[in-house]
């Protein structure tokens, strides 16, 4: 894709994310910047025909998908990120998320069950960018506690030690259900935990390592 096009798209996209209600300005300045298209295409696999910017979900191999827009962007501004904060993602997919909040100005850290899509994911990801293939159920123990933890496959329950790893005052997004999912927002304060139900909402599911 010529470098003007995809810049056009890409403000096409943030224009429509604004429209649709999204107002974080490190949010939105972030997906203005990060190169979708490559993420959607990576691996040498022929990934998709659809236009990369569009708002809908695509195919990234292995029966995984990368999400729309609008979603990435709401689960983020959700998360009322500050730069330099300490993020876990789990499900680190084509990496695009992780990419976003990196060029939010955040330290990422990402898990990824499927080690072929860590390893292309790590290849499009910055230097400053923590990926590992492993069992998102655990967290990142190592690297605990974070700021904010975003999880971008959905598990049936809320995982016990993704709370745990949370600081605090930390916030957690994620999907949770099966057939019928719903976004929930964990917001620890003073080390209390507050659950928020957020919009009904469609991921892959979040599988048990024995699974694969
Ligand atoms: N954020 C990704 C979305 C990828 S789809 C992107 O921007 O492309 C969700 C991902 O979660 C898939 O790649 C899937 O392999 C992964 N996943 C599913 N169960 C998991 C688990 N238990 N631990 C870590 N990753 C998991």
């Amino acid at each position: 894709m010529e470098r003007s096009d995809s810049i056009s798209l890409r403000n096409n996209m943030v224009r429509l994310l604004e429209q649709m209600g999204i107002k974080d300005k490190l949010v939105l300045d972030a997906m203005g910047k990060v190169e979708r298209h490559l993420f959607v295409s990576a691996g040498g696999r022929f990934r998709s025909i659809n236009d990369p910017y569009g708002d809908y979900p695509l195919p990234i191999g292995f029966g995984q998908t990368i999400s729309q827009p609008f979603i990435v962007a709401y689960m983020l501004e959700k998360l009322e990120l500050a730069a330099g904060e300490k993020v876990l993602e789990i499900g680190a997919g084509s990496g695009y998320v992780a990419a976003v909040l990196d060029e939010m100005g955040v330290e990422v850290f990402t898990v990824e069950l499927i080690e072929q899509l860590a390893v292309e994911a790590g290849r499009l990801l910055g230097a400053n960018v923590h990926i590992r293939t492993g069992d998102g159920y655990a967290g990142w123990p190592e690297q605990a506690p974070f700021d904010a933890v975003v999880v971008s496959c959905a598990p049936d329950s809320i995982p016990e030690a993704l709370i745990q790893q949370l600081t605090g005052n930390g916030r957690m997004i994620l999907p949770v259900g099966t057939i019928h999912q719903r976004l929930v927002r964990v917001v620890k304060k003073g080390g209390e935990i507050e659950l928020h139900s957020d919009l009904a909402v469609r991921f892959v599911p979040m599988v048990h390592q024995e699974g694969y």
